[in-house]
């Protein structure tokens, strides 16, 4: 199970109550907008009241995006354990969920068959298709970099991992998905 987290934000305004359904809509929004909306109750007007209902809509959009990044992070962490699935580092400060298909892509939605929990360094090298993951979950260095010859880094933190396995989740659904894979390593092929 993932324990409960909370994103502060604020401030915030109730817009909406149900009384039917015990529900609040609840809108968040910046200061300024606080500011204007008391001058319009004040009756004073405000020029930037014209703006202010399509901003606290992109402003609460943002917010539940956020909402959402957080769960995706906290199911990736809980699946792999929080440890890098290539690497096994386990400091949860240095790991990311990182996404197979961007989540800006058709299929990049935040779910764990999407995800993959990756520290600083392997999270960066996997977005800049230094490393790759084949469908089969082997891991693949590209080929410049394994020609190339650096300190511990670039040996221990990058080429030795050639041909290794991805650590995956025990349960196979949360398991990377095969066909994002294959999509995201069509593109680590061609960037090789
Ligand atoms: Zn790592």
């Amino acid at each position: 199970m993932v324990k409960s987290r909370y994103l502060a934000v604020w401030p915030v305004f109730i817009v909406g109550d149900d009384p039917a359904t015990l529900t609040f809509t609840v809108a968040a929004d910046d200061l300024e907008l606080v500011r204007d909306t008391q001058a319009i109750i004040a009756g004073q007007g405000s020029p930037a009241a014209d703006d202010a209902t399509p901003r606290r809509q992109y402003i609460t959009a943002q917010v539940r995006q956020r909402l959402h990044q957080r769960g995706f992070r906290e199911k990736v962490m809980a699946a792999y354990r929080r440890q890098c699935a290539m690497c096994h580092l386990k400091h949860a400060e240095l790991l990311d969920a990182a996404h197979i298909i961007g989540d800006k892509e058709p299929g990049g939605e935040p779910v764990v068959p999407n995800g993959l929990a990756l520290c600083k360094i392997h999270h960066a090298a996997f977005d800049q298709n230094i490393l790759g993951v084949d469908p089969d979950y082997r891991i693949l260095v590209r080929e410049d970099i394994l020609l190339e010859r650096d300190g511990p880094m670039l040996r221990h933190g990058l080429q030795e991992l050639q041909g290794s396995r991805l650590i995956v989740p025990r349960r196979a659904d949360l398991r990377p998905d095969r066909d994002r894979l294959a999509r995201r390593f069509e593109k680590f092929l061609k960037a090789g």
